[in-house]
């Protein structure tokens, strides 16, 4: 029997109104979760990150700097102190004034500075006579004709009282070595050389290197022109960078970065955003760039940003979907009860008119034919009378049941009204339309019913007829209730039809 097809029951104009009513809450809901979730997600990182740019502008980067400063300070102020008593040392300028006789005097005086200091090299260079005397003795004479003395010329001609140079040490296996140049005068203020110490800069390279790998920082030092002097294992702007200005964002700043000596600075290399916090080191004359790349700070609460994002479309995906269920189950539980009779399980009049109209259609255009009954129970109001109301409806439920289990599933069983019931048969024409009325009123005679005061039968009479093109479905049930009305008058439980 017939179990209220969707579409049946809600013709399609409606039904689309319905569906698009659906989507536009859920859309609704969706914007505004998404909104929700996404503004405050998005509040969240941009929060957590200006505090993470701030704590390394403010914090993590000085902080390097005053770090990497007092090392610096501790490896390199105390030789420039050594090399300026040198440059100062009266026994140092008589001896060369002297005529520089006796190597080992020099030779004695430079060892003792370099075990009594612990410097890893300490040299004179005379002007007078261009050797180069070191700890172990003579080491070669300085000429301007080689690439790696061309410091000693510098220095001859340089206005500063000494420079740092950085340079492999001859004496030393060609280590890196800071090296402090100190420019010796004798007592009437005449150039007669260059002394000072050297330091390897491994301590100096080792630290640089903790500070990149433990913190993810670069620190070099750039010197007046803005040349890289000194820098750890991984150079910022890769080996190639010599200058400060071949780094890529850091070319338009780089004179205002030298002149402004100090502070902190931002620019952009390959597209990543970096921080720079630089400090002018006026012992070195040198400035000390401690740069962090912001991608890296930001990898952690971009994570939870991403996770954050997925929890949150998750969630909302969930919502929306426990949502459609709901609102599915319950327009489905509305449409059930808008087209279904409470009392029989039944369709409604309401569901048997649109039912009836797509079953019409149905028959016309396939041509086959249809036909309707329309039963009603005989002397129901003495049941009533005599059973109660309560009974009454037992009969009712009684009556329903009998008529499902005997109606094939195609066919359309309804509470017309009271106790009036209409049955519209698909592909059967009247005489088979007949057949099935009359076995419905024998099974329904059959029946016993336990009521309030014992067993009882009911009897029914019926009104049947075949569907005509033409007709409209008021129509057809109007005939159908002429017949009834007619096998009422002839004595009841009986079924009538046109014939
Ligand atoms: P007949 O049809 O044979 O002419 O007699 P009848 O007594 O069946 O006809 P009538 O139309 O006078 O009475 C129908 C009765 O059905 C009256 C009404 O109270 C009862 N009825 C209608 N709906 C319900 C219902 O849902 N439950 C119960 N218990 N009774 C109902
Ligand atoms: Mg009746
Ligand atoms: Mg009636």
């Amino acid at each position: 029997m017939w179990c209220f097809p969707d579409e049946a029951i809600c013709p399609p104009v409606k039904h689309s109104i319905r569906v698009s009513d659906k989507a536009k809450l859920i859309t609704m809901l969706w914007l505004l979760l998404s909104a929700g979730f996404l503004a405050t997600t998005l509040v969240s990182y941009f929060s957590s990150r200006a505090s993470i740019r701030e704590s390394i502008t403010v914090t993590e980067l000085p902080l390097t700097s005053d770090n990497v400063y007092s090392e610096i300070q501790k490896d390199l102020v105390r030789p420039i102190l050594i090399s300026s008593m040198m440059s100062r040392d009266t026994f140092l300028r008589d001896w060369v004034m002297g005529g520089e006789h006796g190597v080992e005097q020099i030779t004695r005086y430079l060892k003792e500075v370099l075990t009594h200091y612990g410097a890893v090299t300490s040299f004179f260079v005379s002007d007078a006579t261009r050797i180069y005397y070191q700890a172990g003795g003579v080491l070669k004479k300085v000429t301007p004709d080689e690439a790696r003395d061309a410091w000693y010329f510098r220095v001859r001609d340089m206005t500063e009282p000494y420079e740092i140079n950085v340079d492999p040490d001859l004496a030393n296996r060609d280590k890196l070595t800071i090296f402090i140049n100190y420019r010796v005068f004798d007592y009437q203020q005449r150039f007669i050389g260059a002394t000072g110490v050297g330091l390897t800069v491994d301590a100096v390279v080792r630290m640089i290197d903790d500070y990149q790998e433990r913190f993810g920082r670069s620190i070099y030092f750039v010197d007046a022109k803005g040349a890289i002097l000194l820098s750890g294992k991984n150079r910022l702007g890769g080996k190639a960078a010599v200058n400060i200005r071949d780094i890529e964002g850091l070319r338009d700043q780089a004179d205002a970065i030298l002149s402004a000596g100090k502070g902190a600075f931002e620019y952009q290399d390959h597209g990543r955003r970096h921080f720079l916090n630089v400090r002018y080191i006026a012992e070195l004359k040198w400035y000390l760039f401690v740069v962090k790349q912001e991608q890296e700070a930001l990898e952690d609460i971009q994570h939870t940003l991403y996770l954050n994002l997925i929890v949150c479309a998750t969630i909302t995906l969930l919502v929306l979907l426990i949502v459609h269920l709901t609102i599915n189950r319950y327009q489905r539980r509305l449409e059930e009860m808008a087209t279904t009779d409470n009392l029989t399980g039944l369709a409604n009049r309401h569901a048997l008119e649109l039912l009836l109209e797509q079953a019409s259609r149905e028959a016309l255009r396939q041509r086959s034919p249809m036909s309707a009954i329309l039963l009603d129970i005989d002397h129901f109001k003495e049941i009533n009378d005599k059973h109660g109301h309560l009974c009454g409806d037992t009969v009712l439920k009684g009556l329903a049941a009998t008529l499902k289990a005997n109606l094939r599933s195609s066919d359309i069983a309804c509470r017309w009204g009271g106790e009036e019931f209409l049955i519209i048969l698909k592909d059967t024409d009247l005489s088979a339309a007949m057949n099935v009325a009359n076995t419905l009123r024998a099974k329904i005679e059959q029946q016993q019913h336990e009521l309030r005061l014992g067993k009882a039968s009911i009897t029914i009479s019926a009104g049947v007829v075949a569907f005509r093109p033409e007709e409209s479905q008021e129509g057809f049930i109007d005939r159908a209730d002429h017949l009834l009305l007619q096998a009422k008058e002839e004595g009841r439980n009986r079924v009538h039809s046109e014939i």
